[in-house]
């Protein structure tokens, strides 16, 4: 995806100004910066959700269209109250694919728990339907706004490495939020810090896939420092 001068003003604020940004297909990026540095805004203008000055893909962003392909990880998972952990994987696929859920929900660790509703799921349990949803939604480009965000460190580990294995599979195009210097170290192929609505920093990120917290590859210092000046 090319995205050619893009800005986004609401009202007076303005959360993004002329961001010129190439996406190579089939590469994960995350996007890193503090509160209120257009993370957000960055993603719904991709998912086609916003309005926007300036292009993406040549398509101008006065009239936007919601992107065909495009699964979309929602900050509070998002998932419908009234349904199970299997429900909520149900509606987002036609019936001919529902055989699919079952393996899913067992490879991200919720056999057992198929037919809970989200209120009796820890936040950890929810954060796992969502990922197995968003996967099971047939994409090419998959957006996640702070997916691992609320969880602790260990559970943070384990959903990183599943969503390293299932992209591995996919190799679809991936873009998420996050503000955390460790999960852009130990996912992402290229980092981009945001910093009041520009581009502070783009830097690709080489080392190989899994990657380890204890011995934090060469970018994670360079990335921590960007994000501290
Ligand atoms: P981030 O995801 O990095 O926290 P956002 O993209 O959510 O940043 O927001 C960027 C800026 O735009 C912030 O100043 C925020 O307050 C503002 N903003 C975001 N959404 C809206 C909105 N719907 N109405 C008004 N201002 C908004």
């Amino acid at each position: 995806m090319i995205l050619s001068n893009v800005s986004k003003r609401y009202g007076e604020t303005v959360a993004l100004s002329g961001i010129d940004l190439t996406l190579e297909e089939g590469k994960i990026t995350a996007v890193l910066g503090e509160s209120g540095a257009g993370k957000t805004t960055l993603l719904r203008i991709l998912a086609g959700m916003l309005p926007f000055e300036g292009e993406v893909d040549g398509q101008s962003g006065a009239r936007p269209k919601r992107r065909e392909g495009c699964s979309y990880l929602f900050q509070d998972c998002m998932l419908l109250p009234n349904l199970t952990a299997e429900g909520n994987c149900k509606f987002v696929l036609p019936k001919g694919e529902w055989g699919k859920i079952g393996g899913m929900l067992e490879r991200v660790g919720l056999r057992g728990r198929e037919n809970a509703l989200p209120h009796e799921l820890s936040g950890g349990e929810k954060q796992r339907v969502a990922i197995a949803r968003a996967f099971l939604f047939p994409h090419d480009l998959l957006l996640m706004d702070e997916p691992f965000s609320s969880l602790d460190l260990a559970l943070k580990k384990s959903l990183i490495s599943l969503v390293c294995e299932l992209w591995a599979e996919k190799q679809s195009t991936v873009v998420f939020v996050t503000h955390d210097v460790r999960e852009a170290a130990l996912l992402a192929h290229r980092a981009v810090v945001l910093k009041g609505g520009e581009i502070a920093l783009d830097l690709p990120i080489c080392a190989p896939f899994p990657r380890e917290f204890l011995s934090p590859p060469e970018e994670e210092t360079l990335l921590m420092r960007a994000l501290l000046q």
